[in-house]
């Protein structure tokens, strides 16, 4: 049996180091001994606010340039795009029948989105949202899920879905087992977590001018007011880019300069830029060989792949239906 996993990722624009550090550098590694089969969630986007059609294309797009760019291979992954393959709905339907609403009900992010977006986009998608991410793994019969602890519950209810359709028809969708994968948080530019919603991201694919611009933005520690006044690292999010991009004998360096005062902020950030900038260069250039027909074949490939295994599920499923 092939070792699979399954992950999807929202196309919401460019792709960011926290999304980078977050999950799609483990699924880069994870080819090694895996294959991930990876999917740009454009149907899981349309419970956000309202993107015009041709954003949705651009977007979509984009974010398999960004994952290409970053070492997802084509010859080791399968890349898709969710719309592409119509299982991801007709299971998500089909399981909506054995899923009672207060499992939905009772899922914190439901709540949180929904008062995040107002009353005007509450809607059957956002409660219906962890049914659909349950059909796009029990498609695929993932040996494992990779997630962060936040994101437990969500497969737990994806493994409730499964016991109780298996119950109700027979054994044919494999509980999936989670992959926690402990990932380094990085903070956005203003020190508060990374996010598009906050505007406080750095792209993956940023140029070296852009990533300087950037990094000069980023807040600093808060008490340290005067370039004499000495600082703590610990509270500065341009150290945790050190922690996370410099060299160990060059954080530590920053980090006794800091707290002494004999490094200002300006200087301490243009050292960071140049390690981040080191650090994306291999991004950068493979992000130069990736064409609009290397998406195109990329997508189209994908597509056979992923709508191949998808139907070997779907055949399983309608027969204990008693829809074939
Ligand atoms: S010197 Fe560097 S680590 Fe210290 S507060 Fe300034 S930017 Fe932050």
């Amino acid at each position: 049996m092939t070792n699979r996993i399954v992950s999807g990722i929202q196309p919401t624009g460019r792709m960011h180091l926290g999304n980078w550090m977050g999950a799609v550098s483990n699924w880069v590694s994870l080819q090694s001994t895996h294959q991930p089969v990876l999917f740009v969630a454009n149907l899981h986007a349309l419970t956000g606010a309202p993107q015009l059609a041709e954003d949705m294309r651009y977007t979509t797009r984009q974010l398999v340039y960004d994952l290409l760019s970053c070492g997802i291979d084509p010859n080791r992954s399968i890349l898709f795009c969710q719309s592409d393959v119509p299982a991801h709905s007709e299971l998500h339907l089909i399981l909506s029948m054995v899923t009672p609403i207060p499992w939905l009900e009772r899922v914190p992010s439901y709540k949180d989105k929904r008062d995040a977006l107002g009353e005007e986009w509450n809607h059957y998608g956002f409660l219906g949202y962890p049914v659909l991410q349950a059909a796009d793994i029990l498609l695929y019969h993932p040996t494992g899920v990779p997630v962060g602890k936040d994101q437990l519950p969500h497969l737990e209810l994806t493994r409730e879905i499964a016991r109780r359709f298996n119950h109700r028809y027979g054994p044919i969708l494999c509980e999936p087992v989670d992959m926690v994968t402990e990932t380094p948080v990085l903070p956005g530019l203003d020190g508060r977590k990374m996010s598009k919603s906050y505007q406080n991201t750095i792209p993956i694919t940023a140029t070296q001018s852009e990533v300087e611009t950037l990094v000069k933005r980023m807040v600093t520690d808060p008490n340290r007011v005067r370039k004499t006044d000495c600082g703590t690292p610990e509270q500065c999010p341009v150290f945790a880019y050190h922690q996370q991009f410099s060299t160990p004998e060059a954080c530590q360096d920053v980090a006794h300069a800091c707290r002494t005062a004999s490094i200002g902020c300006v200087a301490c950030k243009t050292q960071c830029a140049a390690a981040l900038n080191r650090y994306l260069h291999p991004i950068r250039e493979r992000a130069h060989t990736v064409t609009n027909q290397t998406i195109d074949e990329v997508l189209a490939a994908g597509r056979i792949q992923a709508n191949q295994l998808a139907s070997y599920t779907m055949d399983k499923v309608k027969q204990v239906i008693g829809f074939s």
